[in-house]
C-alpha cells in the first residue's frame, strides 16, 4: 500500500495567491540555468514528500545515475538475500541507474506495532543517507511487529523514497508451497513499484489496468502489483506463489516515465 502525504505543492501557502505567482516567475527564470531539468517532467520540487513523485529521479539516469539501498532493520529482523538480489535486479531491468548498492545497519526495538506516524520517527533516526551528486537513496526499514495503522500490510510505501517491510507478519503469511521468501520477494518489488508510482500514483496510464476497488493497484493478479501481494491474506487471494514481475502494462508505464512522456 502506499501512504499518501502531503502534496508536493503543500509547501506553497495556499491562502497567497501572490507568492505562487513570485516563486512561480523565480522559478522560471531559475529552471535555464540548471542542466538537469531540460526534461520538464524533472520539476524542482522536493519528490521525498509524497509516494511516487520521485518517480524520474529513480526510474532516470541523468539526474541521479546509481541508485543506494539504504537498509535499516530490527535485530533478529534482517532482509532475506535472495530478495534483496531481486529488487536490485528488478530496479536494474527498469532504470537507468549504472549501478545499485545495498548498506545495511541493525538496531533495537521495545516495540512490535507501529503506527506510520511511528515508522517516520524511526526512519529519521535511523536513515543516514539522502539523494546527493550521483546517487538516488531507496530507505528500507525491516521492522519486527505489526503495522497498528493496518494490521493486514505485509509492507508499506510512503513519502518518496521509503519502504517499511514487516518481516514476522510475512513470515506469518507463509503457508504451504508458499514460502516466506516468495513473499518477501514479492511484497519488496511491490513496493519498490509503488515508488516508482505504480499504478496511477500521479499520473494517468494509457492502459486501464488500476483495480478500482483497490486504488494504486493492478488488476491483473499475474502482476507484482496486485493489491494481495502486499495482504497477511494472499494465502486465500492467490493461487500459489505470488508473482514477482511487473506485467506488460506497468513496464510500458514505467518505459513512458522514463522517456517523460507520461
Ligand atoms: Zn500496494
Amino acid at each position: 500500500m502506499s501512504a499518501d502525504a502531503p502534496a508536493p505543492d503543500a509547501k506553497f501557502p495556499r491562502h497567497s495567491r501572490t507568492v505562487n505567482v513570485k516563486i512561480v516567475f523565480v522559478l522560471a527564470l531559475l529552471l535555464p540555468l540548471a542542466g538537469c531539468l531540460h526534461d520538464s517532467k524533472l520539476g524542482p520540487f522536493d519528490c521525498e514528500p509524497s509516494t511516487g513523485a520521485c518517480r524520474y529521479e529513480i526510474l532516470r539516469g541523468d539526474s541521479y545515475d546509481k541508485l543506494l539501498l539504504e537498509i535499516n532493520y530490527v535485530e533478529g529482523n534482517a532482509p532475506d538475500s535472495t530478495a534483496l538480489d531481486l529488487v536490485k535486479q528488478r530496479i536494474s531491468e527498469t532504470t537507468e541507474k549504472s549501478s545499485i548498492s545495498v548498506k545495511q545497519h541493525a538496531f533495537g526495538s521495545d516495540d512490535d506495532s507501529y503506527t506510520l506516524d511511528e515508522v517516520m520517527v524511526i526512519e529519521d533516526r535511523e536513515r543516514t543517507r539522502h539523494k546527493g551528486g550521483d546517487t538516488f537513496v531507496v530507505h528500507l526499514l525491516y521492522l519486527n511487529g505489526e503495522y497498528a495503522d493496518n494490521p493486514d500490510a505485509l509492507g508499506v510505501a510512503y513519502r518518496g523514497s521509503s519502504i517499511v517491510i514487516f518481516k514476522e507478519q510475512i513470515e506469518d503469511a507463509a503457508f504451504l508451497f508458499v514460502s516466506a521468501q516468495d513473499i518477501e520477494k514479492a511484497v519488496l518489488v511491490h513496493e519498490y513499484g509503488h515508488l516508482v508510482a505504480l499504478v496511477n500514483i500521479g499520473y494517468t496510464s494509457p492502459h486501464d489496468h488500476e483495480d478500482p476497488d483497490h486504488p494504486g493497484h493492478s488488476t491483473n493478479d499475474e502482476s507484482v502489483m496486485y493489491w494481495a501481494v502486499e495482504s497477511v491474506d494472499l494465502g486465500n487471494q492467490l493461487a500459489g506463489e505470488p508473482p514477482n514481475q511487473f506485467d506488460s502494462d506497468d513496464l510500458d508505464d514505467l518505459q513512458r516515465m522514463r522517456e517523460g512522456t507520461l
